[in-house]
């Protein structure tokens, strides 16, 4: 029933609804498709945002509170209708409103297009970031770049990954403000001037080359139940002189536009690689245009309210998300040195007072740097301001460490070696009063690999913050279901307060609660089975095991490791049909970088097997194998909340923390898990009989890795993985081109660098243990309710609260 509030809303919406329609996208009742009606829905919802947004900016202005800016080249924010919508209290009464209109509201949000502004877990962070800082009510902005065309589109042909373009703007973002009025100019190559000031002060002053303009496009973020709204503002790029007219009058149409198609590159397309750094002089272009836009625009609005730029850190907490914006340290400095006159030990201290830096990776292949003669062609004043802070830094380190060349080398801005090289992570950690990593291993990783020589300098820089998610989108929203049942069980004020899931717990003794929490879970899986058989053409059992590894595909998060384990599964129910095997279907999904063949070649394989195995009548429906397209925020949210098991096989050390681990914990499947990343601290929450730990730690990965022979040994000790390894080798998963996996075989047999052959038997072990936990009914979703109810820590909530208190000294408000 809809209170009496509710009712009015609803007629309301739908009086607004009808006149956006009507007055702003000039169609007709009867003519508007389901994409006009999301329009004017969001249009709708947008309107009443608008004031309490406005307010919420005014007010933090007025009380000088401090602003937190989140700089980041990712956001992966998904579809924002339900969000903003649920955010507001609004769900029941639009439901209501469009229904009365003849709109069903669960068909027509399918039509909001699926904002891929990242690639993976780094963009989803910022993006559940920014909707716990609204509702922590902390003012911050976050900002970063307006793709054109975000993450590719994944096709599946045959078992080959193509990539299409993403076009996500075509028929307008009704949730953004252009603000052709907000914008910067960002500078690009040139020469830099020496200009004597004074007697005994210098002056520098870049003349960039070329200069592109940065315009800003505003998308509010609503924070739970309205309270508080900040803003994403996404900047696009924007020539300055857009036409050479001169060129264009004497017939040359082309040629006098090509500038402009070239400075307005910057903004057109996101770099679809995870996990390695694209090198590109066009990816520098893109870091330092939002970098430099984003604190052009904190420090005019900081002048603005308070005059003096000495005050900043006392103001504005800068954070950086990886290195990506890690340019931001050389450029404050340029701005207060150059542009303010502030002599350069203070405008150390601004910089370093205001920014942090977080960092989301240990894989050496994976750490940003530049060269140093791209960068002083491209950035020739950042350049000498490197230089600048690296004389410095290593005179500090040279003064305590006398005769040390190893260490001075080591902790240098520069590499020096083949080619001249700027490291960004190193620019980062100098120019950061806080580093943080994303979980406590990989915190205490940085401080033993990355920056060991970096913590020796500064023991208290290195701070561990453990990832969280939002549980508005990934609970809330995404399973209204589970979320109807723990509103009954534990009470209302879970949905403000994670930690209240706790009161969970001994209800998961309770037979009847276990049934109820049984049957939303089958409801979810049931909404799934229908999507699988509506893509792939495949009928799954809603009453298998749903075994799920949904994320990049990626050789060090191990789908292939599953996919020979989902072989020797295969082989082990023919050798044994009358066995009671418990039935399972594997599901993945997930994208490959488009230049990554090796991982392409693992979505193939996927397919390979699941052409056999599902097309074999003695196995039914024992085990099936799905593979569902083009991975993204929209099609994690309909797999999370239906999954028993969640797949987080990474080899140990290389899994910053994994945030998808936390979704699936949450929603209430079973962990199957190396000792990585968050995996650990999961263990430590749901206990260690709520979760399937398998594999070798850390240590024992960087031992074996010393010896190169221990592919070889693994296989050699292990028949099943062998049997696995040698029909696939011989073509049985490939009959059209059996040589196809043969290489990929061997180098499991070869230095097998993500332990694949190492781990397997354990793997197999622990699915197994899996099986039969299964067919113990009772056990099992015990489990997975003590598993919802263990890791309220994992809210985002909580991680933001802790950057808030440790890093960023902005107070909370809730
Ligand atoms: C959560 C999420 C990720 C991150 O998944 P991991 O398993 O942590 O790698 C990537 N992509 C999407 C769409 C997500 O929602």
């Amino acid at each position: 029933m809809m209170t009496h509030d509710q009712a009015a809303d609803a007629t309301s919406l739908r009086d607004a609804i009808v006149r956006k329609l009507t007055y702003e996208m000039g169609k007709s009742r009867s003519g508007a498709r389901e994409r006009d009606w999301f329009l004017a829905t969001a249009l709708a919802v947008r309107n009443r945002v608008i004031d309490r947004w406005l307010e919420a900016t005014r007010a933090a202005y007025e009380q000088g509170e401090k602003q937190v800016y989140y700089l980041s080249l990712e956001f992966l924010v998904g579809r924002l209708l339900r969000d903003n919508v649920s955010n507001l209290g609004l769900l029941e009464p639009l439901r209501e409103a469009l229904q009365t209109l003849g709109v069903d509201f669960d068909a027509m949000r399918q039509e909001e297009p699926d904002a891929a502004l990242g690639n993976g877990g780094l963009g989803r962070l910022a993006a559940c970031f920014m909707e716990s800082l609204a509702s922590l009510g902390i003012p911050a902005f976050g900002y970063g770049i307006r793709y054109e065309h975000g993450l590719f589109r994944q096709i599946l042909h045959e078992g080959w990954q193509h990539e299409y373009p993403e076009d996500w703007l075509t028929f307008g973002n009704p949730w953004e403000f252009a603000r052709p009025e907000i914008a910067h100019d960002i500078g690009f190559g040139g020469s830099v001037e020496a200009v004597r000031v004074s007697e005994t002060e210098m002056r520098h002053v870049w003349h960039p080359a070329e200069t592109v303009q940065a315009v800003a496009y505003d998308t509010p973020v609503v924070g739970w139940r309205g309270r508080h709204i900040n803003t994403l503002r996404l900047w696009s790029a924007r020539a300055l002189d857009p036409l050479k007219l001169e060129a264009f009058n004497y017939g040359d149409h082309v040629g006098a536009l090509a500038d402009r198609v070239r400075q307005e590159a910057i903004s057109k397309v996101l770099y679809p690689s995870d996990e390695s750094p694209a090198g590109q002089e066009l990816r520098l272009r893109q870091e330092y245009f939002f970098t430099s836009a984003a604190l052009q625009d904190l420090v005019r609005r900081h002048l603005r309210v308070y005059g003096d730029l000495r005050s900043l850190p006392d103001k504005v907490a800068i954070q950086l998300n990886d290195t990506h914006p890690a340019i931001a340290v050389a450029e404050l400095m340029r701005i207060c040195v150059d542009l303010h006159g502030i002599p350069w030990d203070e405008a150390w201290e601004v910089t370093r007072g205001a920014i942090s830096y977080t960092n989301h990776t240990l894989l050496p292949e994976a750490l940003e740097s530049w060269s140093v003669p791209l960068m002083e062609r491209l950035l020739p004043r950042h350049m000498q301001i490197i230089y600048l802070i690296n004389a410095h830094h290593l005179d500090s380190v040279r003064a305590r460490w006398p005769g040390d060349v190893r260490l001075l080398s080591s902790v240098s801005l520069i590499e020096e070696g083949h080619g001249r090289r700027v490291r960004m992570g190193h620019l980062a950690f100098v120019g950061s009063h806080k580093v943080n990593g994303v979980s406590a291993l990989h915190s205490e990783l940085l401080k033993k690999t990355v920056f060991r020589d970096f913590h020796l300098l500064a023991p208290d820089r290195i701070v561990n913050k453990t990832n969280g998610v939002t549980f508005r989108r990934w609970l809330q929203q995404s399973n209204p279901g589970l979320t109807g049942l723990l509103v009954e069980a534990v009470g209302p004020g879970v949905l403000d307060d994670a930690g209240l899931l706790e009161g969970l717990a001994k209800q998961a003794d309770d037979a009847g609660f276990r049934d109820r929490f049984a049957s939303v879970k089958r409801s979810n899986k049931e909404a799934l089975a229908a999507l699988i058989r509506q893509q792939l053409d495949l009928r799954v059992d809603p009453d298998a095991m749903f075994d799920v590894q949904i994320k990049r595909i990626h050789e060090y998060k191990r789908q292939l490791l599953n996919i020979l384990e989902t072989v020797a599964l295969y082989d082990a129910i023919r050798s044994q049909p009358h066995l009671d095997w418990a039935p399972r279907v594997k599901i993945f999904a997930g994208k490959a970088a488009a230049s990554y063949h090796r991982a392409k070649l693992i979505i193939k394989l996927a397919h390979d097997v699941a052409r056999v195995v599902n097309g074999d009548p003695t196995v039914r429906d024992r085990l099936k194998v799905a593979f569902l397209p083009n991975y993204n925020v929209s099609l994690a949210e309909t797999i999370v909340p239906a999954a028993d098991l969640s797949e987080q096989i990474s080899t140990a050390g290389m899994e910053a923390s994994g945030t998808g681990n936390m979704k699936l914990a949450l929603n209430g499947a079973l962990t199957m898990g190396t000792l990585d990343g968050a995996n650990v601290e999961i263990l430590e929450h749901v206990g260690e009989p709520n979760i399937f730990i398998f594999g070798l730690t850390t240590e024992e990965v960087e031992a074996r890795r010393r010896d190169g022979t221990h592919g070889l040994a693994a296989v050699q000790a292990s028949p099943r993985l062998a049997e696995v390894l040698e029909a696939i080798e011989a073509g049985v998963f490939s009959p059209d081109d059996r040589g196809r996996y043969r290489e990929l075989m061997a180098s499991i047999r070869g230095h097998d660098y993500f332990m694949v052959a190492s781990d397997f038997d354990s793997y197999f072990q622990a699915q197994r243990q899996a099986d039969l936990r299964w067919r113990d009914r009772a056990a099992w979703l015990r489990s997975a309710a003590l598993n919802t109810a263990r890791v309220g820590w994992f809210s985002s909530d909580r991680t933001i609260a802790e950057y808030a208190a440790e890093i960023w000294n902005v107070p909370v408000r809730r």
